[in-house]
């Protein structure tokens, strides 16, 4: 695709998709009309509507329909551990992890479980760690006008631990800090230390 060729194209259809699915089975070495993969393309496409149902949220509208206005909480909100699954946009194979996400309300407060959808409105499409870790940091800091909001992912990559270099184990940690939990470090340490990852310090 060349650059100024950037409307978006039409989607194909389910039969194309699933066609797809037989050539990359082919590609595999595989018979696609052996008996025991009959139904599997119509299952691989089932199994992406689910994957990547994020292209069809949007993360703001949700946090815009659903923000209470709050004149006297001021403390750290925190939802610690929000297990994720997204695919890599470099190899299209599973991104498993954890979210956690704290902001410093100014007056706006969401329920703890819009936080969550957030995540998965986010992680539920081709991403890369870096990237979902702003967009989620970003969206939260824009709708709910926080005085600072603080992100920090931690995640395995299946392109790294089953392909490639293969290092199970390994997990990469990203993080995004926002208003006072970028310039103020007390702020930021303690976020951190309810994590138990004083050692994280950048920012995306
Ligand atoms: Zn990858």
């Amino acid at each position: 695709m060349t650059p100024t060729d950037s409307a978006p194209l039409p989607p194909p259809t389910r039969e194309e998709a699933e066609d797809a699915v037989r050539t990359l089975l082919r590609w595999a070495g595989e018979d696609p009309r052996r008996e025991g993969l009959h139904d599997t393309p119509s299952r691989v496409v089932r199994s992406y509507e689910e994957f990547f149902c994020g292209y069809a949220e949007d993360p703001v509208d949700l946090l815009t329909r659903t923000f209470s206005e709050v004149e006297d909480y001021d403390e750290m909100v925190l939802l610690r551990d929000i297990r994720f699954e997204s695919h890599c946009e470099h190899h299209m194979v599973p991104i498993i992890g954890v979210a956690h996400v704290a902001y410093l309300p100014r007056k706006r407060v969401v329920g703890i479980s819009k936080l969550a959808r957030v995540v998965d409105a986010y992680a539920k499409r081709f991403q890369i760690q870096e990237r979902l870790t702003a967009q989620i940091a970003n969206t939260i800091n824009d709708v709910l006008q926080p005085r600072g909001v603080g992100v920090v992912i931690e995640a395995s990559h299946q392109c790294m631990t089953t392909r490639g270099v293969h290092r199970p184990g390994v997990s990469m940690v990203t993080s995004r800090m926002l208003g006072t939990f970028r310039s103020n470090s007390d702020t930021r340490r303690e976020f951190l230390s309810i994590l138990n990852r004083p050692g994280v310090t950048g920012g995306v």
